[in-house]
């Protein structure tokens, strides 16, 4: 790809399009009593995956963009959990009945602040309130410098079978100007430690255009990563937003990488791991040839939530705790985001419900279509269009992005049929972007598009 035009388009501001339309459109018309009748109208027939976000860590990494904060002391993260619990029964009873799960996943923050039998008694709770399949993938994010032996040991005897190391970088310098200094041999401890218990998915995380990040760097950390053979990577690009973060304006702009040096690092980062034997799955994550998200792929059944590339096909996603969001047949529902507010309103026997999205049909439809993009660089507008009851055409000359995208050979387009050209693909999110109807009005609030 000519540089001027990887430089140019990775330098948009764009979504990450782990939901269409993005939580910036959510409007606070929906509330708890919205959630509470669409969670009643979920089919019956319909299985749920589940996420549960726990907004507390130990220190905070300069770089974070997630939700949480620094507990210090255990109390706050106890209270919360029980206001998780709390939480869970109040949606449940909304249901009213078992729901089949097939998917958990922990986030955070860091969900391992949990005291051990604190997690074991949460899982409990989610296997009363639900059906969790003895084929579920319950998956947690883990930070491997506080990951004790007792609560792998907890995180076993819960049935998770699915563990994502935060590593981002083993660049002493680069770990120091992000405030988040972690040795190799932690991070293969850790490894170690989850295997011997049992927990054979293990998923490592890279980031690349971080302070003082070079591609040397980059290719130093892939290379000690491929020697713990995790099964999957994931690789995102720094998002450096210091106006809605305020921690990350400790991060020294001046030694921020620039497009082109963030363009040069994601590909050397993914040609490494090509050549360690891992399959790019999708814009960001690397798989192992017979892991199941490989195969999902290869098999155009990847699908994209808001935990990113995913083998989950619910079309249910419940969320629990403070700022998590939901994905229901009628639309999507966020959680309050500070901790005390969340943890107030559900002590008040209420729904923490403060935003939310009711979807159209041409918002399914465009969702769709961008799903598709993202999980397989291309998608069939044609049969994509037939099963929403819709025009390719029209949706096609809705589009007006497309004709710079094709011109400038970064897409191909065979009648209704799109393709994202095979040197294009770290620039998939702009492709995607194409078929974006809200797209204009939230285009500042996202991240660089490489
Ligand atoms: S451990 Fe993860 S969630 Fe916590 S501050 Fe660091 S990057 Fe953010």
């Amino acid at each position: 790809m000519r540089p001027d035009l990887a430089a140019c388009y990775g330098q948009e501001r764009l979504p990450r399009y782990t939901s269409y339309p993005t939580a910036p459109h959510f409007l606070s018309a929906v509330g708890p009593a919205t959630y509470a009748e669409w969670l009643r109208a979920i089919p019956r027939h319909a299985q749920a995956s589940l996420y549960l976000h726990v907004p507390f860590c130990r220190s905070m990494c300069w770089y974070c963009g997630c939700h949480t904060s620094v507990a210090r002391r255990d109390e706050p993260v106890a209270v919360y959990e029980s206001a998780l619990r709390c939480e869970i029964d109040l949606v449940a009873r909304r249901i009213d009945r078992r729901i089949k799960v097939d998917h958990i996943h922990f986030g955070g923050g860091t969900p391992t602040v949990m005291a051990p039998e604190s997690f074991v008694d949460l899982m409990g709770t989610l296997r009363h309130a639900f059906f969790v399949l003895p084929s579920a993938e319950i998956a947690i994010e883990i930070d491997p410098r506080r990951l004790s032996s007792a609560m792998v040991d907890a995180l076993a005897l819960g049935g998770v079978n699915r563990a994502s190391l935060g590593v981002q970088s083993f660049d002493p310098v680069v770990q120091r100007a992000i405030n988040r200094v972690q040795s190799f041999g932690e991070t293969a401890a850790a490894t170690e430690n989850l295997r011997r218990a049992g927990i054979e998915g293990i998923n490592v995380d890279l980031i690349y255009g971080l302070p003082q990040q070079t591609v040397a760097s980059c290719l130093d950390t892939v290379r000690r990563s491929v020697g713990l053979r995790p099964d999957r990577f994931s690789v995102f690009g720094y998002a450096h937003v210091p106006a809605f973060k305020k921690h990350q304006r400790r991060i020294d702009e001046a030694v921020l990488p620039d497009g082109l040096e963030r363009h040069d690092q994601a590909r050397a980062i993914a040609d490494a791991l090509r050549e360690a034997g891992y399959l790019q799955v999708g814009l960001d994550h690397f798989a192992l040839p017979d892991d199941a998200m490989a195969v999902a792929f290869r098999e155009g059944r990847l699908r994209r939530n808001f935990q990113g590339y995913t083998t989950d096909a619910s079309d249910v996603l419940i969320g629990f705790g403070a700022s998590a969001i939901g994905y229901l047949p009628r639309g999507y529902v966020q959680n309050e985001v500070q901790i005390r507010a969340y943890s107030e309103a559900i002590a008040g026997g209420r729904l923490a419900t403060v935003k939310g999205y009711a979807l159209t049909d041409d918002d399914r439809l465009r969702a769709d279509i961008i799903e598709r993009i993202m999980c397989d660089y291309g998608a069939d507008l044609g049969a994509i269009c037939a099963r929403h009851g819709a025009a390719a055409e029209t949706v096609l000359s809705s589009a007006p992005r497309l004709r710079d995208l094709i011109s400038d050979g970064i897409v191909e387009l065979d009648g209704a049929s799109l393709a994202v050209t095979a040197h294009s693909r770290f620039l998939v999110r702009s492709v995607a972007a194409a078929f974006d109807a809200h797209l204009d009005a939230s285009k500042q609030l996202h991240s660089r598009a490489v």
